[in-house]
């Protein structure tokens, strides 16, 4: 049977190695940490999942934790005009077609390495160097490079044509909670979302961690604005405290509602920030010798839109089946292009939509549609759905002609 390295163990990674091992395949995942340290350490990311990622992980029976997970029903964005100012009464509201999840990624990747291991595949626990690809290269008849955005991914080279940053677009702070109270205008499943001007955004959303059903505040803080206050690394509970202080001056409501949280456990923070880019998805390791880059090592968009978890489940998905479609023939240079491509069709979408709300002011058209959105449900409904799958926004949003051309057919329906 074919033999399969995998470096990374994240979403992307387990999910393939999991699915290959299903298949039958020699798997090998390296990982750089063992699932006592990931369950010890630091939360990883806000990982909210929409109904086509969790699809992808329940054909492979990997939704082990969908009774205790509260869902997500819908969203509600809004957007806040200047420190101090009243609630917002207009604002983005509409429920999802299918709920979304986020499981705690320490819950998730430690339990699916104990579980790789249960179904025969083989785990090493060291810290891949670059270096290190060759010897991997040689030894297996596919190499796959999953290290999130990790300094590993740098082997492959960056892709200026899709690659607009140098520097991150958002400073990043999120902290686990316990006790967080819903807004009593909307259903408890909600995730709530507060655009402020130039400073960033605000989100809440709940959560399953550790300790059990949580929420979780996420800050992105526009680079020298407010909101970037986070490069002194705090623990959670100072995390906490900066939360209610900026929400006391930036959305007071949202500060009544978190006011009685406590941080869920002493690993529920984490802060920093990233520069999105998008690199070519092979390297040569060693001459003719190469590796196939998946997920965040090569496509690497900012959180705003939280996409990477579900770009990732949709990667491992892509490769899997690329995997299993090649059969006895060689894991070679135009098939790992090929493979690459197959799921950029797909990831290309959410990077562009990431970019887009990114940077300011949005485009004209972008913010037509967002104002129209706040009037009319079936405007509202399409935007919020569309986080499960950007390739639809390609549809309507990013273009101005087919944007302008949606508001007149809504606002032509209004009127008629
Ligand atoms: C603050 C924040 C909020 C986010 N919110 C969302 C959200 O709501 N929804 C969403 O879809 N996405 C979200 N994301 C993005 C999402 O977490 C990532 O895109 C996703 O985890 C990528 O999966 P991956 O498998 O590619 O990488 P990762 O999940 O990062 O996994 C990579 C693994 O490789 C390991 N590794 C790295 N280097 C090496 C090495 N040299 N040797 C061995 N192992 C190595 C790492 O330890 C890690 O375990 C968020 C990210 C952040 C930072």
């Amino acid at each position: 049977m074919r033999r399969i390295a995998i470096v990374g163990a994240g979403q992307a990674g387990l999910q393939l190695a999991l699915g290959l091992r299903a298949a039958g395949y020699e798997v090998t995942v390296v990982s750089a940490r063992t699932p006592e340290e990931i369950r010890g350490g630091r939360v990883l990311s806000t990982q909210l999942m929409y109904g086509p990622a969790l699809a992808l992980e329940r054909e492979l029976g990997l939704n082990l934790w969908d009774e205790e997970t509260p869902p997500v029903e819908g969203m509600r964005i809004s957007r806040v005009e200047a420190p101090g100012a009243a609630a917002p009464e207009r604002a983005v509201v509409a429920a999802l077609d299918e709920p979304a999840r986020s499981v705690d990624q320490r819950v998730k990747t430690a339990r699916w390495l104990e579980l790789l291991e249960e179904r025969g595949g083989r785990v090493e626990y060291r810290q891949v160097a670059a270096g290190e690809l060759a010897a991997l290269a040689a030894g297996h008849d596919l190499t796959v490079v999953a290290s999130g955005h990790g300094p590993l991914g740098e082997v492959f080279g960056r892709d200026d044509r899709h690659s607009p940053y140098r520097a991150a677009r958002r400073a990043l702070a999120c902290v686990y909670v316990h006790g967080a109270r819903p807004d009593p205008g909307l259903p408890p499943s909600y995730l709530r979302m507060c655009g402020f001007q130039e400073a960033g955004e605000f989100f809440v959303l709940p959560a399953l961690t550790l300790s059990g059903p949580c929420h979780i505040l996420l800050w992105e803080g526009r680079p020298g604005g407010p909101l970037d206050c986070w490069d002194d690394v705090p623990g959670p509970g100072a995390a906490l405290e900066r939360s209610w202080q900026l929400l006391r001056s930036y959305a007071p409501w949202e500060y009544e509602r978190c006011a009685g949280a406590e941080p869920a456990d002493a690993g529920a923070v984490l802060s920093g920030s990233l520069v999105p880019v998008v690199r070519h998805p092979v390297a040569e390791v060693a001459p003719g010798s190469y590796v196939l880059g998946m997920a965040d090592a090569v496509v690497l968009n900012d959180p705003v839109t939280g996409q990477g978890s579900n770009n990732a489940a949709r990667c491992a998905g892509r490769y899997l089946s690329s995997v299993l479609a090649r059969g006895e023939r060689p894991f070679d240079r135009a098939w790992m292009h090929e493979t690459f491509a197959g799921w950029w069709e797909h990831a290309r979408h959410t990077t562009a939509f990431t970019n887009m709300l990114l940077d300011a002011p949005l485009p004209e058209h972008v913010q037509h549609i967002l104002a129209a959105a706040t009037e009319h449900p079936e405007l509202a409904h399409r935007y919020v759905n569309g986080f499960a799958d950007p390739a639809d926004y390609q549809e309507w949003l990013m273009d101005a002609d087919r944007a302008e051309a949606c508001l007149a057919a809504v606002s032509g329906r209004v009127a008629g």
